[in-house]
């Protein structure tokens, strides 16, 4: 194994090792601030979403102070390609997992004790080692940096029994500055961070969560799937994409339809066997264009920067599983979709699920206000951002890249309507689904509803004005708004509530979002911000990708770490007619000009 050098800046000039080495002009807001704060032995919380650029702000450092850049990481699957990308820009860097075998392990290591690294990347369980911690002992460390330093928080999903053993870290190398990164936002964990890891001197950088490349949009759900494909065919064409769904067997069925209907689909759940997961999250990680069907065991291990969209076919349990399962799109600030249908079995489905789950009353308190909330953001008439930035506490205005503020949805007075629901419940002895009850509004006649007599009942027929699509829109909403409930433990019954008394009797308004007609949907006024290339340039941007495939695969490598989509859009705009040129775009730096510079500029010439 050998080790190139690195592009060694003499003293700490943080901007030119920024241009040097990642070949970008300028730090995003509070990265020169951390950076800074590191380079000067400082501990930090980082608090940042996804795409944000969580990873300079300890790269950089690490390049800046003396010693060696130690990584935590539970993502063992990524490193291989964490190395390969820091490699390409010319840092020195390695990995220590179980994936390895002895001699290259050992060949780390003595490149560790020797000085030779930039950076070192380790799983925690490995770090935690005795051995290691030797290892470490007689090595010049210029930081520690924990990364995804959720996984601390034993109430997360993503919760590692080893990450709780890392405040020896502190207590063994009191003198090391340590950085710990996360893209959860929520309070409780950033408390659990601080305590687990005894980051109470830390300071703490909250950036904004704000995602302003993703594209929410949430619509009705009539025919999920079609309305999936459709939504593939229409605006993602050829796009790395993820497809969340909640259980298993969709996850398979729905990867077989799509492919089925041409689209380059994998399924990834937790059931499968582990090689055969491992080999698909590797597909996914490296080639372009496959939709990787899957439930939420698909999550934190990508680190994909051009994931085009993320599609939800089942509503998530929260805002904030919302918000991390759609922050997988986009990382790499080009435009991406957050994309959603939604309708009145998912919310029964997940009340269903918080009523039978076993945890305490606490638990399901906390859950279902979770679930509300997140409700809430699928019913909202207003921007989904504003929605989803509240809730994490942040004020901001109307977006202009959500579904409601590209085609406001209207809404209407629904209080007649709720009233006739609820009397329609009411009256047939709240024992029925919504099916029935909508037959019931509807003045369906059939043998259901003869057997039970209830052609006869005074609420028979009054709501035949409203069409089925449209009161399927209004009980989901009553749901969603907690004035009906769904009763578990009677087949799904819908159940008046304490809230409904008061709706019943005319005494509280109920404004609803007009659902929209059964089918396809509504063409959607714009495809997500275009590149906004000439047909020349784009003519060009093809003959990059195709390069840079070809690239990729002579080194094994995936595309991305070659050259960001962003950075070869930059070139096929500027189109730079020398190394000089080409050397002010973002992305390219001193070791990327010298070993992809030519080859550039004659693919640019010709
Ligand atoms: P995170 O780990 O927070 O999800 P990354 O560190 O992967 O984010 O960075 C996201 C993207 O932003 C990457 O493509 C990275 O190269 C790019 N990036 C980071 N910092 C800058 C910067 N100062 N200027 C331009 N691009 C940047
Ligand atoms: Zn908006």
């Amino acid at each position: 194994m050998t080790f190139t050098s690195t592009t060694h800046v003499p003293n700490a000039d943080l901007p030119a090792i920024l241009r040097k080495v990642f070949g970008y002009d300028s730090f995003r807001a509070p990265q020169r601030e951390i950076v800074e704060h590191m380079v000067a032995g400082g501990d930090a919380l980082v608090l940042m979403p996804t795409g944000g650029g969580k990873s300079l702000c300890y790269q950089l450092p690490a390049l800046a102070r003396p010693g060696t850049g130690v990584v935590v990481s539970p993502l063992i699957a990524l490193m291989q390609d964490q190395v390969s990308a820091l490699t390409q820009l010319g840092v020195r860097a390695a990995f220590l997992n179980s994936t390895q075998d002895f001699d290259t392990s050992r060949a780390t290591e003595r490149a560790l004790a020797t000085g030779e690294l930039d950076l070192l990347y380790v799983a925690p369980e490995r770090l935690t080692t005795p051995y290691c911690l030797q290892l470490l002992s007689r090595t010049r460390i210029a930081l520690f940096a924990i990364d995804e330093a959720h996984c601390v928080s034993q109430w997360g999903h993503d919760f590692r029994p080893e990450y709780l053993q890392l405040e020896l870290l502190h207590q063994r190398f009191p003198d090391v500055p340590r950085i710990a990164l996360t893209a959860t936002a929520d309070p409780l964990t950033r408390g659990e961070i601080v305590r687990q890891l005894g980051l109470e001197q830390a300071r703490i950088f909250v950036s904004s969560f704000d995602r302003p490349n993703l594209r929410y949009t949430i619509v009705d759900k009539t025919q999920p799937r079609e309305q999936l494909l459709h939504f593939l065919r229409e605006e993602h064409e050829g796009d790395s994409g993820i497809v969340y769904c909640l259980s298993r067997r969709k996850v398979e069925e729905t990867a077989e339809w799509l492919v089925a209907r041409g689209i380059d689909a994998l399924p990834y759940h937790a059931g499968m066997d582990g090689d055969t997961r491992a080999a698909h999250q590797a597909r996914f990680q490296r080639e372009e264009g496959l939709v990787m069907v899957a439930t939420i065991a698909f999550g934190m291990g990508i680190d994909k920067p051009d994931v085009r969209f993320v599609a939800h076919l089942d509503l998530p349990r929260s805002i904030e599983s919302y918000y991390q399962e759609t922050g997988r799109a986009g990382r790499d600030g080009l435009p991406a979709d957050a994309w959603m249908t939604y309708g009145l079995a998912d919310v029964v489905q997940q009340r269903r699920f918080i009523a039978q789950s076993d945890g305490s009353e606490a638990f399901k308190r906390v859950s279902t206000a979770k679930l509300d909330a997140l409700l809430g953001l699928c019913e909202s008439a207003g921007c989904r951002r504003v929605r989803l930035l509240d809730y994490f506490g942040e004020a901001s205005r109307p977006c202009g890249n959500c579904d409601t503020c590209i085609d406001p949805p209207q809404t209407w007075d629904a209080t007649d309507a709720a009233r006739k629901a609820l009397s329609a419940i009411y009256r047939t002895g709240q024992r029925f689904g919504a099916v029935h009850v909508i037959d019931v509004l509807r003045g369906q006649v059939h043998q259901r509803v003869e057997r039970w007599q209830h052609h006869r009942l005074s609420v028979f027929g009054i709501g035949a004005d409203i069409d089925e699509d449209a009161w399927r829109g209004i009980i989901r909403q009553l749901v969603a708004l907690g004035l009906v409930a769904v009763d578990h433990q009677a087949h799904g019954a819908l159940v008046l509530t304490g809230l409904s008394r008061a709706v019943l009797k005319g005494e509280q308004p109920v404004q609803m979002r007009r659902t929209e007609k059964a089918g396809r949907g509504k063409p959607r006024a714009a495809k997500p911000a275009p590149t906004g290339l000439s047909d020349d340039q784009a003519a060009v941007l093809e003959r990059l990708r195709a390069w840079r495939r070809d690239e990729a695969r002579a080194q094994g490598v995936p595309a991305y770490v070659i050259f960001h989509d962003a950075t070869l859009e930059e070139i096929a705009r500027l189109r730079p007619r020398s190394l000089v040129r080409l050397a002010t775009i973002g992305g390219i730096g001193t070791r990327k000009l010298e070993r992809y510079g030519e080859a550039l500029l004659a693919l640019l010439d010709a």
